[in-house]
C-alpha cells in the first residue's frame, strides 16, 4: 500500500495512524492512504511566514517569474508519468489528465512571462498618482507589497494538479509563501507534483509545502498576514468560512465553489454557430465526465428550435461517448472520481426529475464501463435531460450534479429572458453565448454580467475551444453561489496575496521608493 507523505517544514511527513484510503476509481482498488497525522500545523505556518516569506520578498517579480518557469519544465518533464498517475487516482482518460496537468505547467508558464513582464521590482504601482495638495510636495500614489503572512490553499478532487498549481503561481509571484492542502481522494496527483516540484531544487526552503490528509489546527490558526484560498463545494465554503478565527483576524479569503453554468443559444446561430454550440455542449457534459467547476449544467435554445437542437445534441453524446476504464483507449468519459460522488450524482438526478426534468438521453445512474469487471467502477454515463418551465424548474438552477449532466430548456429568444434564466444560477463561474449578432449580444451581457464570472462567446469565426478552460489570461471566479472570488486572470491573480497601499507625501520621494524598487535610479 502506498503511503501519501505531507511536505512540511522542509521534510517530507508519513503519518502512522489515522489513514484514508484512495481508490482508483474504474476499478475501486485501493491504491494508497493519506493522513495528517503528528503534523504540528503551527510549525508549518510559522516556517512559511518566517522562512519562506523572507526569501521570497528578498527577491525581484522578474527572480520569482524565473522559479516559476523552472517549475513548469520540471512538471512537463514528467508529464507521461502523471498521466498514467492520474488515469489511476482521479479516472481520467489521457485528454481529461491533460487537461489538467497542462493547465498546471501552462499556468506557470503563463505566470513566469508575466513575471518577467513586470521586472526587476520588489513593489508594483497601481496608479500614476494624483497631486492632493497646492503643488506636487503634497502627492499621492497607489502602491502593491507583498502580504507577510502564508498562502494556504485548499483544493476540490476535479483538478489535482492545476487545482493547488494555479494558486501557488499567484502566490509565489506576488512573494507569499504557499501551503496546499489538495483534496484527499485525488491526493496522490497532487503530491506526486508537489515531489517534482521540490525535487527541481528551485524552490528556496520555506516557500512551499503541502499537507496531504485533513488540516488539523491550521485554519485556526491564520492571522492577518494570511491568504486562505479555498475551492470546493459552497457547502463546504460556508462551514469554513464560519470558523472564529477568519473572520477576528479578517483573514483574506477567496472561495471558489459550485457553479451551475448555462449555455445560451441565440434565435440567429446557425450553420457553424450552431454547430459549434451543439460541439461545445456535449464536450463540456462529457469532458471529465463532467467533473468540472465550469462545465455546462443548463442549456437554454429558443423554443422554436429546441427539438432540432436536441436531436443534434443526443446524435453528438451518442457518436462520441464511450463510457468506461480509461485504460481503454476506445474511452472517452472515465467514472467519477469517488463512489460518494457517483451515488451524489444519482441523487441529483434524481431531485432534478422531481422538480419536472425528463430524461432525454443516458441512464442517470451508474453502468458498467468499457474495459472494466461487471458492477465494478463509479462509471456514469451522459444524461442529458429537458425541463419545460424554466422560470419554475426549481433544483436545475440551484442543484449541482457533478457529473455528466445538463438539462435543456426552451426561452423566448431575448436577450433578456436569457439573462433573467442564467440569473437563477444565483450567481455563476461562466455563461456562454453562441451568437453572431452584436446588439443582441450587448444586451445579454449588460442584463445578464453581472451573474455571471466570465462570458464566453462562440461565434462563426470564433477560434475558441470552449467554455470549460479556466485560462490564466481570463478572471476565473464569478458572483454569488459561485463563491464570489477572483482567480488568475493575469495581474488580478496576483491582487489576493499583495496588500494595497496609499503612499503620501512630496512626489520625488513617493514616486523614489517605485523607482528604487525598479532600479531606474541605477540606469
Ligand atoms: P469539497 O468536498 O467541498 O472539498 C473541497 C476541499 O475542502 C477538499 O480538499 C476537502 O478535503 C476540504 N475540506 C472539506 N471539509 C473540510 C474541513 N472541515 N476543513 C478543512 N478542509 C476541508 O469539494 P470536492 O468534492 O473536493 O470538490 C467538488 C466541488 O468543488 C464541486 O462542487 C465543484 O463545483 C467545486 N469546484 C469549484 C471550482 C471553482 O473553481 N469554482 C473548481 C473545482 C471544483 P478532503 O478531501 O480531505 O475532505
Amino acid at each position: 500500500m502506498h503511503t501519501l507523505k505531507s511536505y512540511v517544514c522542509g521534510h517530507w511527513h508519513e503519518a502512522t495512524e489515522g489513514f484514508r484510503p484512495l481508490y482508483d476509481p474504474s476499478t475501486e482498488e485501493e491504491i494508497a492512504r493519506a493522513s495528517s497525522s503528528g503534523i504540528a500545523f503551527g510549525d508549518v505556518l510559522d516556517h512559511a511566514r518566517e522562512t519562506g516569506g523572507p526569501a521570497l520578498r528578498a527577491m525581484t517579480f522578474a527572480q520569482r517569474g524565473a522559479l516559476l518557469r523552472d517549475l513548469s519544465k520540471a512538471l512537463r518533464a514528467h508529464r507521461d508519468e502523471l498521466l498514467d498517475l492520474s488515469r489511476r487516482n482521479n479516472g481520467t482518460t489521457e485528454a481529461d489528465g491533460s487537461f489538467d496537468l497542462d493547465g498546471a505547467s501552462g499556468t506557470l508558464h503563463y505566470y513566469a512571462s508575466f513575471g518577467r513582464r513586470l521586472g526587476d521590482v520588489r513593489t508594483l504601482p497601481d496608479d500614476d498618482g494624483q497631486q492632493l495638495g497646492r503643488d506636487e510636495h503634497f502627492w499621492t500614489r497607489h502602491v502593491w507589497v507583498p502580504r507577510q503572512g502564508a498562502a494556504v490553499g485548499v483544493n476540490a478532487f476535479n483538478f489535482p494538479a492545476w487545482g493547488f498549481v494555479e494558486k501557488a503561481a499567484c502566490a509565489l509571484l506576488a512573494g507569499v509563501p504557499v501551503i496546499a492542502k489538495p483534496a484527499t481522494a485525488t491526493a496522490w496527483v497532487a503530491q506526486r507534483c508537489a515531489e517534482i516540484m521540490v525535487a527541481s531544487g528551485v524552490l528556496p526552503e520555506g516557500t512551499f509545502q503541502m499537507i496531504v490528509g485533513g488540516t488539523g489546527d491550521l485554519l485556526e490558526r491564520l492571522g492577518p498576514q494570511d491568504v486562505f484560498a479555498f475551492t470546493g463545494s459552497a457547502d463546504t465554503a460556508r462551514d469554513l468560512l464560519a470558523g472564529e478565527s477568519l473572520r477576528k483576524h479578517n483573514t483574506r479569503t477567496n472561495v471558489e465553489a459550485d457553479s451551475l453554468n448555462a449555455a445560451v443559444l441565440a434565435p440567429d446561430a446557425d450553420g457553424d454557430t450552431l454547430a459549434r454550440f451543439v460541439r461545445d455542449v456535449s464536450h463540456e457534459m462529457m469532458q471529465k465526465a463532467g467533473q468540472k467547476c465550469t462545465a455546462i449544467r443548463r442549456v437554454f435554445v429558443p423554443v422554436a428550435r429546441i427539438d432540432e437542437v436536441q436531436e443534434a445534441l443526443v446524435a453528438r453524446l451518442d457518436k462520441k461517448a464511450a463510457v468506461g476504464n480509461p485504460a481503454d483507449a476506445a474511452v472517452t468519459v472515465g467514472p467519477l472520481a469517488t463512489a460518494s460522488q457517483l451515488s451524489d450524482a444519482e441523487r441529483g438526478v434524481r431531485e432534478l426529475e422531481s422538480a419536472g426534468a425528463q430524461k432525454v438521453y443516458g441512464e442517470g445512474c451508474r453502468v458498467d464501463g468499457l474495459g472494466s469487471t461487471e458492477d465494478r467502477g463509479y462509471f456514469f454515463p451522459p444524461t442529458l435531460l429537458r425541463h419545460e418551465e424554466p422560470h419554475t424548474a426549481g433544483a436545475v438552477h440551484g442543484r449541482e450534479v457533478f457529473g455528466p449532466v445538463a438539462t435543456l430548456m426552451p426561452y423566448d429568444g431575448t436577450a433578456t429572458e436569457a439573462a433573467q434564466l442564467v440569473a437563477l444560477g444565483g450567481g455563476t463561474l461562466v455563461t456562454s453565448v453562441y451568437t453572431d449578432t452584436r446588439d443582441w449580444l450587448e444586451e445579454l451581457v449588460v442584463a445578464g454580467g453581472a451573474h455571471t464570472g466570465r462570458i464566453y462567446i462562440g461565434s462563426a469565426e470564433s477560434a475558441g475551444f470552449g467554455s470549460g478552460a479556466a485560462l490564466p489570461a481570463s478572471l476565473h471566479g464569478g458572483p454569488g453561489r459561485a463563491g464570489g472570488g477572483e482567480e488568475v486572470g493575469g495581474a488580478i491573480g496576483l491582487e489576493r496575496y499583495l496588500q494595497r497601499l496609499a503612499l503620501q507625501g512630496d512626489r520625488p520621494l513617493v514616486d523614489g521608493v517605485l523607482v528604487h524598487s525598479t532600479g531606474e535610479d541605477d540606469a
